[in-house]
């Protein structure tokens, strides 16, 4: 029986991250069949030696990753030989499964760039990984963020699907849903959550509360407010919200963060100021479709 508290704080004084330890432990509660992570050559041996314990095969890319941007996406990292000269020892990307076909499938998989056959064997779902490699290219040129093709039509989405704060180590997913509705994408972090609950309460609430909240998204910044009221059924749909956090990508752009603080506290039209909105992260960005606000309940 494996003890996954136990195996949640040795893995995350390693890792140092949320999201990385929980897809290991998701591999080791049979969740899934395989996962991936990016991992210092420092401290492989450390993971190699908790592998080996718990009866979980290890496998290691042909080449090393150097990031690309501050930006927490597993495809913000650029490939370099191993024997490339760089300053850190670089890191490794990791495939972890009880399988070692799996972990080979998976390098091949990806060293072919056949993301749909890669995220299939990582257990996303097959209408995601069919919304991922029919926008691979485009989402390429904005650093493989696809939360910008999802459709505008609604704003209100259930939080299990909440996937816009990964890069404040918050998520229940793995993947990009294909859409924010999406039930295959649901009933995984529905799953998930029942999980983290059973060894891990304060983390499976503290997901939870942040999960539910207002997204302010932008290309340049993700901002968000955990404490906040909407009244979605009537005609004219407002917003109010208190608290704010944030991960700016380009430090020179405070302006979305004024805006947002300057209208903290407030009843607001959510039509009209999503508008305003949107005007201010274009200002920050060279792209025209840069913004967007979800609200998770
Ligand atoms: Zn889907």
């Amino acid at each position: 029986m494996v003890d996954f508290k136990k195996a949640f704080d040795i893995l995350f004084f390693l890792l140092n991250s949320n999201l990385s330890v929980l897809d290991i432990l998701y591999v080791l509660n049979d969740l899934k069949p395989c996962c991936r992570i990016t991992l210092s050559q420092d401290k492989l041996i450390l993971l190699k030696n908790f592998c080996d314990k718990n009866k979980l095969e290890l496998g290691l890319s042909d080449y090393k990753v150097v990031p690309v941007s501050n930006r927490n996406f597993s495809e913000s990292y650029k490939r370099v030989p191993l024997n490339f000269e760089i300053n850190t020892k670089g890191s490794f990307h990791v495939y972890i499964s009880k399988d070692q076909e799996i972990i080979e499938k998976a390098k091949q998989f990806q060293n072919e760039k056949n993301s749909s056959a890669f995220g299939k064997l990582l257990g996303y779902p097959s209408c995601c990984c069919n919304f991922f490699s029919n926008n691979e290219s485009e989402a390429r040129l904005s650093n493989m963020d696809f939360t910008f093709f999802y459709s505008l039509s609604n704003q209100f989405f259930n939080f299990y699907n909440n996937y816009s704060l990964r890069s404040f180590d918050i998520s229940l997913l793995s993947h990009f849903p294909c859409s924010l509705d999406c039930p295959n994408s649901l009933r995984i972090a529905k799953e998930r959550s029942s999980f983290i609950k059973t060894f891990n309460p304060d983390l499976a609430s503290s997901f939870e509360k942040h999960l539910k909240s207002c997204v302010f998204y932008t290309d340049s910044g993700i901002y968000y407010s955990s404490d906040f009221s909407s009244n979605l059924f009537s005609s004219i749909t407002s917003l109010e919200y208190n608290n704010l956090f944030s991960k700016s990508i380009n430090s020179n752009n405070n302006s979305i963060f004024d805006f947002l603080q300057n209208n903290k506290n407030q009843k607001l039209n959510l039509k009209d100021f999503s508008q305003e909105f949107d005007i201010i992260a274009k200002e920050n960005s060279k792209q025209k479709n840069c913004s967007r606000i979800f609200l998770f309940n």
